[in-house]
């Protein structure tokens, strides 16, 4: 069976080839971009001056509108002596909008946010409601962070468009390379050849 031999050896090295280039959105795919960071030279860093908090002029109330299920959900924002409400609204009016801008910077990985706990109807009664990233991988298995932040987002737009310098927040700049534990974090990924 001569053909037949053929046919399995082109397979095998059609595999083999697919074993040196993993896909970039696959576990392999991003464990290789996580090691080519932690070898390139750090870029010169720069860290803010005064830490400053600008006032938020949010509606009140803030609407969250469900991307699942399309429910809307009021976030008051007053009084201002409930810091539990104002920080809700915060999450709702500023954060989430800034992380699903983000998210969609974010190249080659099929990543999504988690929205629900803010939505009434698909998760009543949340009194703390929290940004979820949910990494999916062609294995079928998800990799679910609860409480992520804008500066996430902008980690894994970098990390994914090939910069090696994060922008953080108030304009400071660093090393890309130092964020590798929280990229691991989100990614449910270790730099390849690392433990
Ligand atoms: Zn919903």
């Amino acid at each position: 069976m001569p053909y037949l031999l053929a046919a399995l050896l082109l397979a095998a090295i059609a595999l083999a080839l697919a074993g040196c280039r993993p896909e970039p959105g696959s576990r392999a795919g991003v464990a290789a971009r996580l090691a080519a960071v932690a070898e390139q030279p750090a870029p010169p860093e720069r860290w803010p001056g005064a830490l400053c908090y600008a006032p938020v002029g949010l509606p009140d109330p803030v609407e969250h509108v469900c991307p699942d299920c399309g429910a809307k959900t009021l976030y008051p924002c007053t009084p201002r002596s409930d810091g539990l409400a104002v920080g809700r609204a915060y999450l709702v009016g500023t954060l989430l909008p800034e992380c699903r801008r983000l998210l969609a910077e974010v190249r080659d990985l099929d990543v999504r946010l988690d929205e629900s706990e803010f939505c009434e109807k698909c998760r009543p009664g949340v009194a703390s409601p929290r940004i979820t990233l949910v990494v999916r991988y062609p294995d079928g298995r998800d990799q679910r962070t609860e409480e992520v932040t804008p500066d996430d987002l902008r980690l894994l737009a970098e990390l994914t468009s090939g910069a090696l310098t994060h922008e953080g927040e108030r304009e400071s700049r660093s090393p890309l390379k130092d964020h590798l534990p929280r990229l691991e974090t989100l990614l449910g990924v270790k730099p390849e050849g690392g433990d």
